[in-house]
């Protein structure tokens, strides 16, 4: 004869197998999503490729201010020059004028152009930075889950020990009453009396000829509501 607290031991046992089951098919999903591996590798390759074309742009326009230059030089000297008829030195003076503010806009371009660079340059630096930062909390997130994996490997392989070494003193017939009472009642065949006459499983309180055959505690009797074999600690 198996007494319900023989009963409700093992589903103690089996309760635990279902939660390190529930566990660990939570952590090999998380495993198997890949715990959101996080990618910056192509917002650091846009800012590089930016930066890049920038600092192509800016040799070019360097180039173009160095002509500018030279060529504000030559009309500059060609002006204070004495020999230069007062022609000349008007329609001089407008060109050396349209020089002197082209290449004014064009050190503007190029300061704007260096921010620009910098910027690109700066971003391309932290969004690398961020990536190995959030790769490290990625790795160690792996390293936990897998560590917790084995944990609860070994956990559920000595609490199917024990289940089998409980289980083997029991009759078949009430193994199997029990089992089939845990598959069709969401896990719980053993239901705890609580106050000497609630059933803790569906909270309904027992009736009087429930709490009469119950006073014999190694009896198997069933709840009169919810059908749980019944066990006061
Ligand atoms: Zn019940």
């Amino acid at each position: 004869m198996t007494t319900p607290q023989q009963l409700f031991a093992l589903q103690e046992i089996d309760h635990r197998i279902d939660d390190i089951d529930a566990e660990r098919r939570k952590a090999e999903q998380r495993l198997a999503a890949g715990v959101n591996r996080p990618d910056l590798t192509t917002e650091a390759e846009h800012h590089r490729d930016r930066a890049v074309a920038i600092r192509t742009n800016l040799g070019a326009r360097r180039d173009d201010a160095e002509r500018l230059r030279e060529r504000l030089n030559g009309l500059e000297s060609r002006l204070y020059n004495s020999n230069t008829s007062r022609r000349d030195l008007s329609s001089l003076q407008r060109e050396a004028d349209s020089a002197k503010y082209q290449l004014n806009q064009l050190d503007e371009l190029l300061l704007e152009l260096e921010g620009e660079q910098r910027t690109h340059e700066a971003s391309a630096v932290s969004a690398l930075d961020q990536m190995k930062a959030a790769e490290s909390e990625w790795e160690s997130a792996i390293n936990a889950l897998n560590a917790r994996l084995s944990e609860l490997t070994a956990n559920r392989e000595e609490a199917t020990g024990l289940r089998q070494s409980l289980a083997s003193t029991l009759p078949s017939a009430d193994l199997q009453r029990y089992e089939r009472l845990r598959r069709t009642k969401a896990g719980t065949a053993i239901a705890v009396v609580d106050n000497g006459r609630v059933c803790l499983s569906c909270r309904m309180t027992l009736p009087s000829n429930v709490l009469r055959q119950l006073r014999n505690r190694d009896a198997q009797v069933p709840c009169s509501t919810c059908g749980r074999i019944l066990y006061q600690p």
